[in-house]
């Protein structure tokens, strides 16, 4: 581990044509053309798209790259990739390089074998895929990389990008109207910006190739609690470990080439588990810088001789992986419409944006919380550590003091931030925030954005992007119509904020978010409670959140149904797979050792009784052993037969019911009796890495 490391500008975005590259590798009208097309969403000019996939050609193979791809987020929740390469046979022998215009901007995969929850029969296969000019091309593992969006023949959209492109164009579109009723006709591109911060284990791979669990599930579907898990707090923000330093630094490296702002690294609360954090970024980008890291912690850690776990709860005991999502809206002029001021009494306009979000969060809870569900999820939300699955938004203290105010009609004056050297001379005077932060808050402001911090680890964060990017649109399209045409703005938007805080301030909610008070305190409130995936998917049968995702763009009726369908048959495709995985291991590898250290134990006993020796208290262990055994095979047998039969109900939402109802709890009493074997069966005859090993021994 040397000490001394690239300097990261001189690696930056050396993958990525990016506006500096284009200029230099475009002619000027072309680039002025292509600049306004990303920057304020202007028409693609198509007569300019081959001289811009020329460029992008040449810049391309300049870096190495052979092949090109359309790379898109199909409903899998992953990245999808179909390579061509650049070679066009010219007649005699010889290949030239080509790529023409047509090639950058549509591409055609082959789209039967994704899910499309019913929008397409297998037979009719024709899916295209349409650039995002607005998110940069790259070049990766040899490979030029187009980001896209992906559509069927019928025109539904089968992604997880086109939702969030259009959800951008409707918040914009609704934000600027506010503006312009604040007299800021000239903002001519609003933007929601994203910044997540990701967490993940890293583990050795030699052991993680040994779990099939992990392989095959990215969780630990059984295993002992250590001896020691977290309860030291040595973990969190801890030195990092050699090893995992120089892991860290690569992906640092690569992440910078691809133009991903890596920020912030460090260790989190659980043993073996860590957190990067990038700077935020326009939403669709921040997607797709957040899906390249997710792939990019999996094949570095690999490269290092590690596993890097991205699902939710890779083990139980200890906390599991989140996704914070940051977010807040920008103007092309650098304003970020969340950010309160020195004096935000003074400022109706954040106090109208900052309405708007609450109103929101409020009216679409339901909506919200099922762009998060999924069944790695579940195993977090509400679970006492991530935060609960009721939504609730906390403003601080100086904030609820300015939204009592702005109800009741009053004046609000900020108060002074404190200033402190700790009473030590020689540290230097350091402002306080006006407001401490919560941890247990699901939907938080930080400052000047807010925080949802109820996504997964492993989730393609555009679910919820879209989402709440439509959902303010809504409440912003509404305030516009009450503020359009009033004379007085200043005080037409204080009324109007004030109306919306008293309608809307149940789900305000500053307290502990994990305690069982609120969750009493939240129903008494009307707040919904959602516990689990299955449930909180049936949301996108409700008129209201349909509507307010038709009237905005964003789905229609029947992509809308698809997802439904979708997500409920994913549900249940995991839980079947983590069902049948278990099974597995039980069968060929746990039972076996159980009965290898049964006979052990039996034969010792059998030969100290022939020396002699009174063995008749020393049978307990066989025993327990035996009597485990033969419990764990029936119930390994019962949670098989609890699969099959989930699996055979016909609709996908009873399907989806029954594995949560019966085939988890199958899993979690079969892996209640496994958990009180493995600690009293030797080291060297279990069959798999325990926890200790998993989370210590990197
Ligand atoms: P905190 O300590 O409150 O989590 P940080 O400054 O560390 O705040 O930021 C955490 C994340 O929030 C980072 O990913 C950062 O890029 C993101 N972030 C900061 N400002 C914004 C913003 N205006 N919009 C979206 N994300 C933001
Ligand atoms: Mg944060």
């Amino acid at each position: 581990m040397g000490n001394a490391k690239t300097n990261p500008a001189e690696i930056f975005g050396k993958y990525v044509f990016s506006d500096a590259v284009a200029k230099t590798r475009l002619s000027k009208a072309t680039y002025k053309s292509l600049k306004k097309t990303i920057e304020l969403g202007e028409p693609l000019d198509t007569s300019i798209a081959d001289e811009v996939a020329a460029a992008i050609k040449e810049w391309a193979i300049d870096l190495g790259a052979t092949h090109f791809t359309h790379w898109f987020l199909p409903m899998t929740g992953l990245t999808a990739e179909k390579h061509d390469s650049f070679i066009s046979p010219t007649g005699d022998g010889k290949v030239i390089l080509s790529f023409s215009g047509k090639e950058l901007i549509k591409g055609e995969p082959d789209a039967s074998s994704f899910p499309s929850g019913g929008l397409r029969e297998t037979s009719a296969a024709r899916g295209y895929t349409s650039w995002d000019t607005t998110s940069p091309v790259f070049v990766k593992e040899g490979s030029l990389y187009i980001p896209t969006a992906f559509f069927s023949y019928t025109g539904e959209i089968l992604d997880k990008k086109a939702p969030l492109l259009r959800a951008n164009e409707a918040l914009d579109k609704q934000a600027r109207r506010v503006l312009a009723a604040f007299g800021k006709s000239g903002v001519k591109k609003v933007t929601a910006t994203v910044g997540p911060e990701q967490e993940y284990f890293i583990v050795n791979r030699d052991l993680y190739n040994q779990r099939l669990d992990l392989v095959l599930t990215g969780r630990t579907l059984f295993g002992a609690q250590p001896p020691k898990g977290q309860e030291l707090a040595d973990q969190y923000f801890g030195t990092l470990r050699t090893k995992i330093v120089d892991f860290m630094h690569d992906l640092d490296e690569r992440l910078w080439e691809l133009g991903i702002t890596a920020k912030t690294k460090h260790n989190e609360v659980a043993p073996a588990q860590h957190e990067i954090a990038l700077i935020f970024d326009p939403a669709n980008v921040a997607v797709d810088h957040n899906q390249l890291v997710l792939e990019l912690l999996q094949k570095t850690a690999e490269q290092h001789g590690l596993a890097a776990l991205v699902h939710e709860k890779p083990f139980a005991g200890v906390n599991g992986n989140g996704k914070h999502i940051n977010w807040s809206l920008s103007t092309d002029e650098g304003e970020n419409l969340l950010d309160p001021t020195d004096d935000p009494g003074k400022n109706p306009q954040f106090v109208i944006f900052l309405a708007a979000v609450i109103k929101a969060v409020d009216e679409y809870a339901e909506l919200l919380r099922s762009s998060v569900a999924s069944a790695g999820n579940d195993h977090r939300l509400g679970a006492n550590e991530a935060p609960p699955a009721i939504i609730s938004v906390f403003v601080g203290e100086e904030l609820e003091s300015l939204i009592d105010a702005v109800e009741e009609g009053k004046k609000f004056t900020s108060p002074e931030a404190k200033k402190t050297n700790l009473d030590v001379s020689s540290l230097p005077v350091i402002t306080e925030d006006k407001t401490d932060r919560n941890r247990t808050s699901p939907f938080a402001f930080t400052g000047n954005k807010f925080e949802f911090r109820m996504c997964g680890s492993y989730a393609n964060v555009a679910g919820p992007a879209f989402v709440l990017n439509t959902i303010v649109a809504e409440a912003l399209s509404q305030i516009a119509d009450r503020l359009e045409s009033t004379s007085d703005i200043e005080k037409a938007s204080l009324t109007l904020a004030g109306e919306i805080f008293k309608a809307h301030k149940r789900v305000i909610f500053n307290g502990n978010g994990y305690s069982d008070e609120w969750v009493a305190e939240a129903e008494k409130r009307g707040l919904p409670n959602i516990k689990n995936t299955v449930l909180a998917i049936k949301a996108l049968l409700d008129e209201k959140n349909r509507n307010v995702l038709e009237k905005h763009g964003v789905l229609v009726g029947k992509e809308i149904d698809a997802r439904y369908e979708i997500l409920l048959e994913n549900y249940a495709k995991i839980i079947n797979i983590e069902a049948l995985t278990l099974v597995d291991i039980t069968f060929r590898q746990l039972v076996p050792a159980a009965f290898k250290y049964a006979k052990t134990l039996s034969d010792s006993i059998a030969s100290f009784k022939a020396a002699g020796v009174d063995v008749s208290g020393n049978t307990a262990y066989l025993e327990k052993v035996l009597g485990l055994s033969k419990s764990i095979v029936a119930k390994a047998e019962a949670l098989k037969a609890a699969a099959e039969a989930a699996g055979a109900l016909e609709t996908n939402f009873d399907s989806a019911l029954a594995y949560r109802e019966n085939v988890l709890s199958a899993m979690n009493d079969l892996r209640s009796d496994i958990d009180t074997l493995e600690p009293i069966v030797p080291a060297d005859i279990w069959p798999v890495p325990v926890y200790t090993d998993l989370l210590f021994r990197v």
